[in-house]
C-alpha cells in the first residue's frame, strides 16, 4: 500500500514521462491525484440508435465495426483514420486525423460505444471526429462511455481519455487505502459521505447519478468535499485564534491624557458606531492576551480616527503603534492627516516608505518615534522597534494571515487591528478573516449627502464639462480619474498628461494639477497638500487617490473609461468625494462598447451607494476566485467548495472546527486530522508544527 504522500511517479501507470506532463496539472503525490476532480460531467448513459444522433449535440451510441482503414489525402497527404460502424438502422463514419495507429484497435464485427459531437445527418450520413470509444467486451468497466463520464483538464502529451483511464485506475487501487481524517461524529452529525466514498463518487459516479447537480457541485460527494475544504479553512483559521489566546499580550490601562486632550479637539462628535466599535478596541486592548480584529465599514465612515484613538492610548501606555498601508501614497496622507491631527499633543510620529529620504530607523528602535507609519516597509527585517505595542493594517487586502504574523513578530505579542475599507460580505469575513473578531462601523457620520451617480457617453462630453464648471463656479474642486493600464506604465501616464493638457484647455482660468504613481514622493505630498489647501481645483490623477485621501470641498469626480474598472475599485474612488455637507457627483464615462459585465457593474453605481450591497455584487460578478486570491491571501486553496453557492456549508463547518478547538485546542485526539491540517495549509500553521 502506498502512503498518501508518495510521489506520483510511483503511482501504478505513472512513471517518469507522465509524472512531469501531470505536475503541470499540478499533481504531485498520491494525494494530489485523488484530489484532481473532473471540472464538469457528461452523461454517457444513454446508448442511442445511429439513426435518433441529433447534429451537434454530444451523444453516445453502439454500433458494429463494418470498416476500420487508413486513408491518406491526396493533396496533403495527412493520415485519417477511418472508422464504420453500424446498428440495425443506419451508418456511423468516424474519423481522427494523424493517428494512424488506431487501425490497431479496431476488428470488424467488434462491437464498440462511440461517445462524440455529431455531425452530418440521416440523408448524407452520421459522423463524428475524435469521439471517445470503448469495446463492448470491456463490459465490467466503462471508463469513457455508458455512465456519467467525468471530463478532466488534460495537458499537451497526454490526452483526456488517457487522463481519465489513469484516474479510474489510480482510483480503484488506492482510493481504499485513504483514511478519513474527519471526525466521525462531524460527518455523521452533518450527514456527510465517507471520504472514500466521496471521492469515488466525485470522480466517477455511481450511486449518484444526476448530471446536472454534478455539473454544479451539489452531489453528495462534492458536498462532502466542500465541506472539508471549509473545514479544515476554518480549523487552521480557529487554531490560530486560539493560539493567540493561549498567549500573553499586552494588557494597556485606560484611556490617559493623550486620548482626552485629542477628543476635546476633535471638531466633531463621534458617530454611535465609532463609539461603540472604540468601545470594543478599548476592551480588546485592556486583556492581557493579543487583540486580533478586523474593523470595517464604508469609505468615509470614519475609521481613521477610530485607529488614531487606538494608537494613542497605546502611546499613553508608554508603547510605540504602528500603522501601516498598501500604498506609498496612502502611507503619505495617513501621515499628513495623522500629523496634522495630533502635533499638538507632541506625540512623535514618522513616516517609514521604500522611498522616505530618512529612514528614520534608529529613533524607532530608541522609542523616539511613538506613531510610525508606513507600507510594508514596516515588516522588513532592518526595522527594529522598541516596544510596538499596537499594529494596525489598513486597507488591506494584500495582507493575510502569514504577513499578519510577521507583522506580531516584530513586537512582543502586539495588539493587531486590520481595518478595510470595502466592505465584505459576511462569507468573505469568515474566509479570510475568520481567525479575527470583527467590529463593523454601519453608520456614516451626520449630514452625509449620497452622492449622485450617472454615466455618460463620450457624445455627451459638452454635459460633463457644463457640470464641472459648475462645480467650480461654486468654489468646490474636481477630481479626473484615468485607469491603470496594466499593460504599459507608461501609456497609463499619457492619458492622464493628456487629459491634464486637454482640461487646461477647457478651464484656462483653473489651476490644475497632475499626479500619478511616477511622480516623486516630495512632489507628490506638495501636490496633494495643495490640493488640500485648496490652491489646485482639478485634480487629474490615476488611481494613486483610490484610498485615503481626504479633501471633503471636493464635489465631484469624473471618471474616464468607468468601464475598465472594477466594483470595488469605483466603489473606492467614489468615497473620495461626499465627505462634506455638499451634495456630491461621481461622472462615469464610459467607451462603448460595453460588455455584459461593464453594464452591469455601473449599473449598480448608478443605483446604489451602499459598501455591502455593492461588495456583494462585485462577489457575485468576478467570482470568489478573483474576488479573494486566496494565494496571497496564505490560506488553502478552495477548490470544490465556493464561498457564494455553499454558504450553508461554510457556516456549518465554522461551527464544528471552533467548537473541536475549543474542546482540543492542539487536536492532541485527531493525529489524522492534524497531518491533513498541516498538508493543506502547506506547513505555515505553527501551532500544529510540532
Ligand atoms: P474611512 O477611513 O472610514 O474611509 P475617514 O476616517 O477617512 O473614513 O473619515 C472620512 C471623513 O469623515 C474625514 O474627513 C473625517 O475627518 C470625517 N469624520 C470622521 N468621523 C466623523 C464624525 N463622527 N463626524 C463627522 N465627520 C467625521
Ligand atoms: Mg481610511
Amino acid at each position: 500500500m502506498l502512503n498518501i504522500d508518495t510521489p506520483i511517479q510511483y503511482v501504478k501507470g505513472v512513471g517518469p514521462r507522465r509524472s512531469l506532463l501531470l505536475g503541470r496539472l499540478g499533481i504531485k503525490t498520491l494525494h494530489d491525484i485523488l484530489y484532481y476532480f473532473p471540472w464538469r460531467y457528461e452523461d454517457r448513459k444513454d446508448l442511442k440508435k445511429i439513426c435518433d444522433l441529433r447534429y451537434g449535440n454530444r451523444e453516445t451510441t453502439m454500433g458494429e465495426v463494418v470498416s476500420a482503414e487508413v486513408i491518406t489525402t491526396a493533396r496533403k497527404r495527412m493520415k485519417i483514420f477511418e472508422l464504420c460502424v453500424k446498428d440495425n438502422a443506419g451508418f456511423l463514419r468516424c474519423r481522427w486525423f494523424n493517428q494512424p495507429y488506431m487501425e490497431r484497435y479496431f476488428k470488424k464485427g467488434q462491437n464498440i460505444i462511440l461517445s462524440g459531437v455529431v455531425k452530418g445527418n440521416i440523408l448524407i450520413g452520421f459522423e463524428m471526429e475524435n469521439p471517445d470509444f470503448e469495446h463492448l467486451q470491456d463490459e465490467d468497466r466503462f471508463i469513457h462511455t455508458r455512465r456519467i463520464v467525468p471530463v478532466y483538464k488534460a495537458t499537451e502529451g497526454l490526452t483526456p481519455k488517457q487522463l481519465r483511464t489513469l484516474m479510474f485506475n489510480t482510483i480503484n487501487s488506492y482510493v481504499s487505502s485513504v483514511e478519513d481524517f474527519m471526525p466521525h461524529n462531524i460527518l455523521q452529525r452533518n450527514n456527510l459521505l465517507s471520504l472514500e466514498k466521496a471521492i469515488k463518487e466525485t470522480h466517477f459516479p455511481e450511486e449518484f447519478s444526476d448530471v446536472d447537480a454534478l455539473n454544479r457541485g451539489m452531489s453528495p460527494g462534492q458536498r462532502r468535499l466542500a465541506f472539508e475544504e471549509f473545514f479544515l479553512l476554518q480549523l487552521g483559521l480557529a487554531l490560530t485564534k486560539k493560539k493567540e489566546v493561549l498567549e500573553k499580550g499586552i494588557s494597556f490601562k485606560d484611556k490617559g491624557r493623550l486620548v482626552n486632550e485629542f477628543l476635546k479637539r476633535l471638531p466633531f462628535e463621534l458617530t454611535d458606531a465609532q463609539k461603540r466599535v472604540l468601545q470594543e478596541i478599548i476592551n480588546d486592548m485592556q486583556r492581557p492576551i493579543p487583540m486580533n480584529r478586523l474593523l470595517h465599514g464604508d469609505v468615509g465612515c470614519g475609521k481613521t480616527v477610530v485607529a488614531l484613538i487606538a494608537m494613542l492610548i497605546a502611546v499613553d501606555n508608554g508603547y510605540q503603534a504602528s500603522l501601516m498601508a498598501p500604498t506609498e501614497v496612502l502611507a503619505e496622507q495617513h501621515f499628513i492627516n495623522v500629523h496634522k491631527m495630533i502635533e499638538a499633543l507632541g506625540v512623535k510620529v514618522a513616516l517609514l516608505t521604500s522611498s522616505s529620504r530618512a529612514k528614520p530607523l534608529s529613533e524607532i528602535a530608541e522609542g523616539k518615534r511613538e506613531i510610525i507609519i508606513g507600507t510594508h516597509s514596516l515588516i522588513q527585517e532592518q526595522v527594529v522597534f522598541k516596544n510596538l505595542g499596537l499594529a494596525i493594517i489598513d486597507e488591506q487586502h494584500k495582507f493575510g494571515v502569514i504577513q499578519r504574523a510577521d507583522l506580531r513578530k516584530k513586537g512582543f505579542n502586539p495588539d493587531i487591528l486590520v481595518m478595510t475599507a470595502t466592505p465584505i460580505p459576511r462569507t468573505l469575513a469568515l474566509t479570510l478573516y475568520g481567525d479575527l473578531d470583527i467590529s463593523v462601523i454601519d453608520e456614516l457620520p451626520k449630514g452625509r449627502i449620497p452622492v449622485i451617480t450617472k454615466v455618460f457617453f463620450p457624445g455627451q462630453k459638452g454635459q460633463v464639462y457644463s457640470l464641472i464648471n459648475r462645480e467650480l463656479t461654486k468654489g468646490r474642486q474636481v477630481y479626473i480619474v484615468y485607469p491603470l493600464i496594466e499593460e504599459s506604465e507608461r501609456l497609463d501616464l499619457k492619458c492622464a498628461e493628456e487629459g491634464a493638457e486637454a482640461f487646461r484647455k477647457i478651464f484656462p482660468t483653473k489651476r490644475i494639477g497632475l499626479i500619478h504613481g511616477r511622480i516623486r514622493q516630495e512632489k507628490r505630498e506638495n501636490i496633494m497638500a495643495s490640493f488640500k489647501s485648496g490652491d489646485i481645483d482639478i485634480l487629474v490623477s490615476t488611481t494613486v487617490i483610490e484610498v485615503g485621501v481626504d479633501v471633503p470641498n471636493a464635489s465631484l469626480m469624473l471618471i474616464v473609461h468607468a468601464e475598465r474598472f472594477g466594483l470595488a475599485q469605483l466603489h473606492q474612488l467614489r468615497g473620495r468625494i461626499g465627505r462634506g455637507n455638499h451634495q456630491s457627483y461621481c461622472l462615469l464615462m464610459a467607451y462603448p462598447p460595453l460588455g455584459e459585465d461593464a453594464k452591469r457593474r455601473l449599473k449598480v453605481m448608478e443605483t446604489t451607494t451602499d459598501g455591502f450591497k455593492i461588495a456583494e455584487e462585485d462577489l457575485a460578478l468576478r467570482g470568489p476566485g478573483e474576488f479573494f486570491g486566496t494565494k496571497q491571501s496564505g490560506i488553502p486553496d478552495l477548490k470544490v467548495a465556493n464561498i457564494i453557492r455553499d454558504t450553508g456549508l461554510l457556516e456549518a463547518s465554522r461551527k464544528e472546527a471552533f467548537a473541536l478547538i475549543d474542546a482540543d485546542p492542539y487536536l492532541k485526539g485527531y493525529p489524522l486530522l492534524k497531518k491533513e491540517l498541516q498538508r493543506r495549509w502547506m506547513g505555515r500553521l505553527e501551532l500544529v508544527k510540532s
